[in-house]
């Protein structure tokens, strides 16, 4: 069982079993919606995931129609959304909790990272998306 929850602790929830390897988004709507050099991403699989507490304080922005973010109405803390038409859930890894048996796996938008961030590690970076396996 993997926990999370937002800074202040209102909304709190759980998944049930593994995530998938973490990404790390280094986009320019990412990097100002989180205030860092990038965005810890992964998934979970919807029906292994339930918020525990706060879901009616969440509020959601739309930047554009492929960009939501939600998010704390009281601390502002991102937190997990289900992907439109999508079985996934989206999560924050920076905020989950416990081991999560994961690493990172790769960096997307690195054509558009911060100039002052260097990334040190060895896994695959994309310019863009990473494209789609066959
Ligand atoms: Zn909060
Ligand atoms: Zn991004």
């Amino acid at each position: 069982m993997i926990t999370g929850r937002c800074l202040c602790g209102d909304v709190r929830y759980e998944i049930d079993g593994g995530i998938s390897p973490i990404w790390l988004c280094h986009c320019s709507k990412c990097r100002r919606a989180n205030g860092s050099a990038f965005h810890a991403s992964a998934v979970c699989r919807a029906g292994k995931f339930r918020f525990t507490s706060g879901e009616d304080g969440i509020r959601e922005y739309e930047d554009t129609p492929g960009y939501v973010t939600r998010f704390c109405g009281r601390c502002g803390s991102p937190v997990p959304q289900q992907l439109r038409g999508t079985e996934m859930v989206f999560l924050h890894a920076g905020a989950l909790e416990g081991d999560l048996q994961r690493r990172v796996d790769h960096h997307i938008f690195t054509g558009s990272k911060a100039a002052w961030f260097d990334i040190t590690d060895a896994t695959p970076q994309f310019e863009e998306h990473k494209p789609r396996e066959e």
